[in-house]
C-alpha cells in the first residue's frame, strides 16, 4: 500500500478520524479546547497524565509522506503543573555535584563527568595523564 501523501491542507482534514488513529485538523484550524503541551505549560497546565486527544498536520513539500505534526490534548483535561518541593530541588542539586565529582582526583571539575567510556567517571585532566602519560603539557 502506498505511504499517504499530504500536499494539502485538505489531506490534513479528519476531524471524525476517519482516516486517521486520532481527529486530525490542519495547522492553526483545530478548535480552541485543543492545545498543544507548551499552550498548555504557558498557561501554568499539563496533560495530567492523559494521552493526545487529536493531532495538527501540516503539509511539507519536500517530505510529502512526512507532514509535520503536532499533538493536541484537552485543555479541559488538564491539571496544575507540579511543582517540586525543596527537599526534591535539594536531591537534585546533590545529584548533580555528584556527578561533577571525579572518582579518581575527588575534585569538583566543573562539568558532568560521563560514567560511560571513554571517561568513566574519570575528569578529563585524570585520562589524559593516564592515557597518554608522556604527552604532559611543558
Ligand atoms: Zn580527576
Amino acid at each position: 500500500m502506498p505511504k499517504r501523501r499530504y500536499e494539502t491542507s485538505l489531506d490534513c482534514y479528519d476531524p471524525n478520524a476517519e482516516r486517521h488513529p486520532l481527529p486530525t485538523y490542519p495547522w492553526k484550524q483545530a478548535p480552541l479546547h485543543l492545545v498543544t503541551r507548551r499552550q498548555l505549560r504557558e498557561a501554568g497546565l499539563c496533560p495530567g497524565g492523559h494521552p493526545p486527544a487529536a493531532q495538527c498536520l501540516r503539509p511539507r513539500k519536500r517530505r510529502p509522506t512526512q507532514p509535520l505534526r503536532a499533538w493536541l490534548y484537552d485543555a479541559r483535561l488538564a491539571t496544575e503543573k507540579r511543582t517540586p518541593s525543596p527537599a526534591q530541588l535539594a536531591a537534585v542539586t546533590a545529584m548533580n555535584r555528584a556527578h561533577r565529582i571525579c572518582d579518581t582526583c575527588r575534585r569538583d571539575v566543573g562539568y558532568r563527568i560521563p560514567t560511560t567510556p571513554p571517561l568513566r567517571g574519570e575528569c578529563l585532566d585524570c585520562h589524559e595523564t593516564r592515557t597518554h602519560p608522556h604527552q604532559e603539557a611543558a
